[in-house]
């Protein structure tokens, strides 16, 4: 029995329950639709109380999940009443154990649940470090294998809590590299016998892992929130935290408004806002993102510097950015340095740069107006808690199999 249709949003198209990326007919991305119309808590201690809406058969029983409490420091500081902090990382003392410190490991565990339940032998992906790290330990608690190509400024972002296993492929790429080249060569593996690509914001299983961190706070608060925070690379949290509500909306009990979704990037590299400032659908090279890689090596956040992200698609960011009323910030490495200060000392756990480009916003939000004092505002720290989890634990680096040059290096080298 299934759990839920695949449909195309643009041409209606449904499809079983399959490891599934694309429409047969256009390029839009597929939506899940539950069966389960109502969300009911299953008595897991992580993300797999969310199964109503995972698209997977087996519960996941992992520790790992999102966590939601309300701010009380950083909240009277800037004088909001209704600030709740969504955490995706490792801080034993709220509850958090996502020990690869990111909410990409909230994609991982469902997408490899449902690698493994479609048959799948090996994932490929493409990842700019937290990504990476996240699917690097999943497969090392499930033995299934990764193919997992990073630019040489994300190894670093390499390491795991546990021994790394056999079935862990680390491709590094040679400086020069950013992580757009990392996609385009992880295409051309994922093409390969046996291979199966992760396919980014296509993937559902990914995007319903993210959206667990809106389900979450709408669970902890009662109903969903006003305002949504978070840094956009890719937009795929965006887009799943759209997604999510849409189905909170439909299940009728968390209220009937949308989220409004406030995302930001951090210039110099911030392509999603300058299209979205100017009304665009389409990203324009030229316009938005000038001189691409001698921007993307003088961003702070390196994790948010896609140059290929989900922002035109059908279903994709703009729909999101629309649905919901939604607005863009760019914010300097200076006031994320800032905000990163100022967040760790008020609220006493450390954040990971995309949090603190995330709270820089929430920041010249109040500044600007845009949150009342009253309004019920969630914050996505997507990423936090790695200098706490140093002191209960030594993380092992993961060490690269291989090295390309380029993209368009032949394969066999790398496969190993
Ligand atoms: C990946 C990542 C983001 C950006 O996520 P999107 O895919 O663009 O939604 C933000 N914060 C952290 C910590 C991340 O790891
Ligand atoms: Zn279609």
């Amino acid at each position: 029995m299934g759990r839920f249709t695949l449909k195309c949003l643009k041409c209606g198209s449904e499809y079983g329950q399959q490891y599934r990326l694309t429409c047969d007919n256009d390029d839009s991305l597929l939506r899940a639709d539950y069966h389960e119309k109502k969300l009911e808590l299953r008595a897991q201690p992580g993300i797999g109380r969310f199964h109503s809406w995972l698209p997977i058969q087996e519960e996941l029983t992992t520790e790992a999940g999102p966590i939601t409490y309300k701010s009380e420091a950083l909240a009277r500081e800037l004088g909001l009443a209704n600030l709740y902090i969504g955490f995706s990382g490792y801080w034993p003392e709220k509850g958090a154990f996502i020990k690869t410190c990111s909410f990409k490991e909230l994609e991982a565990h469902p997408t490899m649940q449902l690698l493994k339940e479609t048959g799948g032998k090996a994932i490929v992906l493409a990842s700019a470090g937290n990504t990476g790290r996240a699917f690097a330990h999943v497969s090392a608690l499930t033995g299934i294998d990764a193919y997992i190509v990073v630019p040489e400024s994300g190894i670093r972002k390499l390491w795991l809590p546990e021994e790394p296993t056999d079935s862990i492929h680390l491709i590094k790429m040679a400086p020069g590299n950013d992580y757009t080249d990392a996609i385009n060569l992880a295409g051309r593996l994922a093409k390969l016998p046996g291979m199966v690509p992760e396919g980014g914001a296509r993937n559902v299983a990914r995007r319903e892992g993210m959206g667990t961190v809106m389900l979450d706070a709408a669970v902890t608060i009662g109903k969903m929130p006003e305002h949504y925070f978070q840094a956009v690379g890719s937009g795929t949290g965006g887009i799943a935290a759209w997604e999510a509500a849409l189905r909170l909306r439909a299940d009728g009990r968390f209220g009937d408004r949308l989220p409004k979704l406030q995302l930001t990037q951090n210039l110099p590299f911030v392509p999603m806002y300058r299209a979205w400032q100017a009304g665009r659908r389409e990203i324009i090279p030229e316009l938005d993102m000038k001189d691409a890689k001698r921007q993307i090596e003088e961003t702070y956040a390196s994790v948010l510097t896609n140059r290929a992200p989900p922002y035109a698609v059908t279903g994709g960011l703009y729909d999101a950015l629309v649905d919901t009323d939604g607005t863009m910030y760019a914010v300097t490495k200076e006031e994320a340095l800032e905000a990163k200060a100022f967040f760790e000392s008020l609220e006493g756990i450390d954040i990971l740069p995309p949090s603190a480009v995330a709270a820089a916003a929430l920041l010249k939000a109040v500044e600007a107006g845009n949150v009342g004092k009253d309004d019920v505002i969630l914050l996505n720290i997507a990423g936090g808690g790695f200098e706490r989890l140093k002191e209960d634990l030594t993380p092992f680096p993961i060490k690269p199999v291989a090295t390309a040059e380029n993209p368009d290096v032949p394969l066999e080298e790398l496969v190993i």
